[in-house]
């Protein structure tokens, strides 16, 4: 009798065994059903297990006909569960998001021509012969369509003889890149890098670099050969390209459809079921050859992963916050270490893990300095809003103001960037000085014109802006402070009264169509000034844009967030990185009240280098990462007392670490979130700690009530 051990997407401690009923055969790796508690369960083989004499084992119920999960997968799930400090149950949940992809397509009845003519031939039968070609399929609906008839005349047909019927996957594998297309010819800078990546994949193996290039000077161009080099060094390679918020990004996606002649497979959140399942089941089966993804898609079941492409691998949304929480850059170097596979990180502002990583030689260090033909980086100014300040009520400095008038005036775009959503962030009674909070949660309620609503950020809820304070219940006295990207619109419009502006934000870009179109108008020059949250850092291309205006350059730096300045740095680099990309120059100006701050002044210099020295140095002192590792707890209970109670009972069962201090329990800056109490600790380490191991521990000594939920976050990017 063979014996395996099933790992099951739950949150289970380990892997069962099982029997193999005679007549199956489970390798390891295979997809099964299998009994546990009163239901039958989908799982994975994950190890074949030891027979033991005596034991009366349950039996797996089917193996489904899927190909198994490669050594290399299960491997990077038992990295990812033990790192994470999560049962490797939960890990495989992930990597399970499409259990439909398991079975056989599900089929369709398609119709096609026989070469017989009817005995009776009539006008719509005569639309529907010619609505097919000879060698096509086409369903009922799609063929009644396109001839103008209903499906009855179809059925008639068939019964003539007329048109065959048959079965169809519904499931069709994707159109196959062709990677012998050519893209750009290559500036020097950008062939050495190319030529440092062709290498590497075709000799294989692991090799991590940091692709180091200013914004716009041809990253993507880069990796596409390395990709291109991936796929013709073998038949089954598969690549694999993470972007932050792939949901937003069509516009890389039709790139890559022009680079390769098919368009990648998607993967990201929002995809329907129906593609989930046919992008899992192409991916397993390998013959999805270059899959675009959000961080999930590290997930997928790839059989010969060869290469990994991080775009802007600095980016913030690359961290998971809820259930598993991971960092994707970090997972992906580790995913393809397993799979002896290459890895780039490209950004014009790699994260300070990285770019320590490359100093320190674990990544080659390709840089791309110039952008290509006669496109130049912006010029970037500082301005100190102490010196030259908006009058009153306004947002915008006199310089700035002058700024977009003379852009206006020459026919050329400009963008404001401001990282808020709405009309005004902060809502007051100007009778009791109350400030509106969502209910049951410590966050300012968000007032928006356009929608008439306040609206919490951090939760969703919303309600109708009340004409009376819920407080005092003085009328008209609810009054919005501070600016929000709707106001700066407003500003612009009384600035500029002809000119076409628009707000690009989440809430005026909620689906992928809604960004494309924004992005084309701004593209094509349909709009003259776009006010824009974060959502346009991100990689567009705007040819005539030529001035970019930092509405408030220190909001993103207040709170104890470690990296608050190195994020501040990246983003307005890569804001500012937006003007000048074709042959007009740009400027880019920022208004801040702090210019003495060393992320500005490296801004203004435009030197990043000196920006990451000085930050490394910090950071090295302080023994934060990457010089020391970090772990957070976050704690959160129906009462204050539960919370209280609770944390004190984790910090009295703190192991003892060498070199480890635990900070906590700690009221977060979000003590409340719906309803629930919250408590935070920070737990710091020497970096030849095994931080993950220390938290294991930690945790098995727990016992907390059911109301208590408790979650670890291993190199937190969030202290809120
Ligand atoms: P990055 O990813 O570094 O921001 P991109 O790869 O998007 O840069 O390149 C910026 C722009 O320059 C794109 O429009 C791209 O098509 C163009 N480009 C890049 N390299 C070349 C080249 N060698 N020749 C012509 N155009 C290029």
């Amino acid at each position: 009798m063979s014996v395996v051990r099933i790992l099951f997407p739950l949150p289970l401690p380990e892997p069962f065994d099982y029997e193999v009923p005679e007549g199956l055969s489970a390798p390891p790796g295979s997809y099964v059903t299998a009994p546990l508690g009163k239901t039958e369960r989908t799982g994975v083989v994950w190890a074949v297990g030891e027979d033991k004499e005596g034991r009366k084992l349950k039996a797996i119920t089917d193996v489904l006909p899927a190909r198994p999960m490669p050594a290399d997968m299960r491997a990077f799930i038992d990295f990812a569960a033990k790192y994470t400090v999560n049962p490797p149950g939960n890990v495989l949940a992930m990597a399970l998001r499409a259990r439909a992809a398991l079975r056989p397509s599900p089929t369709e009845t398609v119709y096609r021509l026989s070469g017989e003519a009817p005995a009776r031939m009539t006008p719509s039968r005569e639309a529907v012969l010619g609505a097919i070609q000879p060698h096509e399929a086409l369903s009922g609906a799609e063929l009644a369509e396109r001839a103008g008839v209903s499906t009855g005349v179809i059925k008639g047909l068939v019964e003539a003889g007329s048109l065959q019927m048959l079965k169809r996957a519904v499931d069709t594998p994707y159109a196959a890149p062709d990677p012998s297309k050519t893209g750009f010819d290559l500036t020097g800078e950008q062939a050495a890098a190319a030529e440092a990546l062709r290498q590497a994949v075709e000799a294989g193996g692991f090799a991590p670099f940091l692709l180091d290039g200013v914004t716009g000077s041809g990253k993507t161009e880069v990796y596409f050969e390395a990709i291109a080099a991936a796929l013709k060094a073998s038949a089954d390679a598969q690549v694999l390209v993470l972007l932050p918020e792939i949901a937003l990004t069509q516009a890389i996606l039709e790139r890559f459809e022009k680079r390769f002649g098919a368009a990648p497979v998607a993967w990201h959140s929002g995809l329907a079921d129906k593609e989930r399942r046919r992008a899992w089941r192409e991916v397993n089966e390998g013959r999805a050859r270059i899959v675009v993804g959000a961080r999930s898609a590290l997930f997928l079941p790839f059989q010969a992963l060869k290469l990994i492409i991080v775009d802007e691998e600095h980016d913030g949304s690359y961290k998971q916050e809820d259930g598993v929480t991971y960092h994707a850059r970090d997972l992906a170097v580790m995913r393809a270490k397993l799979a002896d596979a290459e890895v780039v990180l490209a950004s014009a502002t790699p994260a300070l893990e990285s770019a320590v990583n490359a100093e320190q030689g674990r990544f080659k260090h390709l840089k791309l300095a110039a952008r290509p033909g006669s496109a130049r980086l912006p010029d970037v100014d500082l301005i100190d809003l102490r010196a030259d300040p908006p009058e009153k009520g306004n947002w915008l400095s006199p310089t700035l103001s002058n700024a977009m008038l003379e852009t206006y005036a020459a026919g050329e775009q400009s963008l404001l960037f401001l990282n808020r959503r709405g009309y005004a962030p902060l809502i007051l009674c100007k009778a009791c000085g109350e400030k509106l909070k969502s209910p049951g949660t410590d966050s300012w309620l968000t007032e928006h014109r356009y929608t008439g609503r306040l609206v919490c950020h951090l939760t969703g809820w919303s309600m109708p802006k009340p004409t009376h304070c819920p407080k005092c219940g003085a009328e008209g006295s609810l009054t919005g402070i501070g600016p929000g990207v709707e106001r700066v619109a407003e500003e612009a419009r009384v600035l500029l009264p002809d000119a076409r502006i628009a707000i690009f934000s989440s809430d005026t870009a909620q689906t992928g169509a809604d960004t494309r179109a924004i992005v084309d108008r701004m593209a094509d020059g349909e709009i003259d000034v776009l006010i824009g949250t974060q959502i346009v850092a991100k990689g567009h291309n705007f040819p005539g844009l030529t001035l970019v205006g930092v509405v408030d350059a220190d909001s993103g730096m207040k709170g104890g967030d470690l990296r608050a300045g190195e994020r501040t740095f990246q983003l307005l680099s890569q804001v500012a990185g937006r003007a000048g990309r074709a042959e007009k120059p740009g400027r880019a100006l920022i208004q801040t009240y702090a210019p003495e701050n060393p992320a500005m002044i490296a801004l203004a210099m435009g030197d990043r280098d000196g920006f990451l020295a000085v930050e490394r140095d910090v950071r090295a002192e302080l023994g934060l990462p990457p010089f020391g590792r970090m772990a957070a707890i976050i704690l959160s209970a129906p009462s204050v007392e539960m919370v209280t109670e609770t944390g004190l009972a984790i910090a009295r069962a703190a192991p003892n670490g060498e070199g480890v201090v635990v900070y906590g329990p700690a009221e977060p800056p979000i003590a409340i979130l719906r309803g629930r109490h919250r408590r935070r600790f920070l737990i710091q380490a020497p970096r030849n700690v095994d931080l993950s191991a220390y938290m294991a521990a930690w945790q098995k000594r727990l016992k907390l009530p059911a109301t208590v939920r408790m979650s670890v976050d291993i190199d937190p990017y969030s202290f809120l």
